[in-house]
């Protein structure tokens, strides 16, 4: 392997470090202890095992956490009457809303209800659109696309000027990370399914960023030599030499591309630590910003 390994879980383990630091500080000086509001709707065992991460993640650091199980047959109103009500609980800082939401939920209604003060996952869609808008300052940036932006700066990897290409436009990593590098003065091309010629346009990035949910995608032939490689997905595969049958892979086929990147993350242990470190962060701003308003 030619390329630098970005270690999210090592830099995550630092980042942590420094909440839980910033925690202790609030504690003694305003008294106040961060607060996150999980709300788990269904039997979604991905979702509920992303919860269960983020909540100790949380207790580590001295974080407090409200768990808030639903049914997945819950209506639409009980849980906007939720969301209404730890919007108004002064020691929650931060609600977390874990998707997917079952199909007869309107996902956008419930994230809307979330305060943008509150909303330290980033998905509020009004939080999303001043992403976009030049000079505007979002109140929080989503949790995955801020890990990928922390790699890129704490590795002293320079984003202004340069090409980025984002593989993947979902509102909740593709779109967000490609308004943040363009913010920070990236020139910026986003591709999806529907992008032609797609190899000929990743290979003039500098900065290449996979977030599709497609095992191995990205291969050599696909990446310009010396191009930074920001791997997001999380994939299954089966495996029959691992004791759990499967295995986690990366968008990208590591083996490959790591010897012709300059840098790259690996898959695990790259953005996923980071995506749960931005959490931590974001609700320890969140509770920061409240006890001055208070
Ligand atoms: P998503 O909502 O399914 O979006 C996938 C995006 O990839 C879509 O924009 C889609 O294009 C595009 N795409 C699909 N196939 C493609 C292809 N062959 N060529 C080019 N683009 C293609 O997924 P997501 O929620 O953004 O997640 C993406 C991956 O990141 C998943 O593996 C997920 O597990 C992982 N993830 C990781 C973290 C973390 O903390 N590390 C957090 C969130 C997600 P269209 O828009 O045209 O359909």
């Amino acid at each position: 392997m030619k390329a630098r390994l970005l270690d999210g879980a090592s830099l995550a383990a630092t980042i942590r470090a420094e909440i839980k630091q910033a925690v202790a500080e609030l504690q003694q000086t305003r008294g106040v202890t961060p607060g996150l509001a999980t709300v788990l709707i269904g039997d979604n065992p991905a979702s509920a095992i992303y919860v269960r991460n983020k909540r100790k993640a949380c207790e580590e650091v001295g974080i407090r956490t409200f768990s808030h199980e639903l049914p997945a047959s819950v209506s639409q109103s009980d849980v906007l009457a939720l969301v209404e009500s730890l919007a108004a609980h002064p020691e929650v800082h931060g609600i977390l809303v874990q998707l997917p939401l079952p199909p007869h939920l309107d996902a956008d209604r419930i994230l809307s209800a979330i305060p943008l003060h509150k909303d330290v996952d980033g998905f509020n869609p009004v939080n999303l659109g001043l992403l976009g808008v030049k000079g505007k300052q979002a109140p929080f940036a989503p949790c995955t696309p801020q890990g990928c932006i922390e790699l890129l700066t704490r590795n002293n990897i320079s984003i202004c000027g340069r090409r980025a290409v984002v593989l993947g436009r979902s509102a909740v990593v593709g779109l967000p990370l490609a308004l943040m590098l363009l913010a920070r003065d990236a020139t910026v091309t986003i591709c999806h399914s529907r992008t032609a010629n797609l190899a000929s346009v990743t290979r003039e990035a500098d900065i290449l960023v996979a977030a599709i949910g497609k095992p191995r995608f990205v291969t050599a032939d696909m990446v310009r030599p010396g191009a930074v490689v920001i791997d997001v997905g999380i994939n299954r595969v089966e495996d029959p030499k691992h004791p759990k049958g499967y295995r986690l892979v990366g968008d990208v086929d590591f083996d490959e591309v790591s010897e012709i990147a300059s840098a790259i993350t690996p898959v695990p242990g790259g953005v996923g630590p980071m995506t749960v470190a931005m959490l931590l962060r974001n609700t320890l701003i969140a509770a920061q910003r409240q006890s001055q308003a208070a």
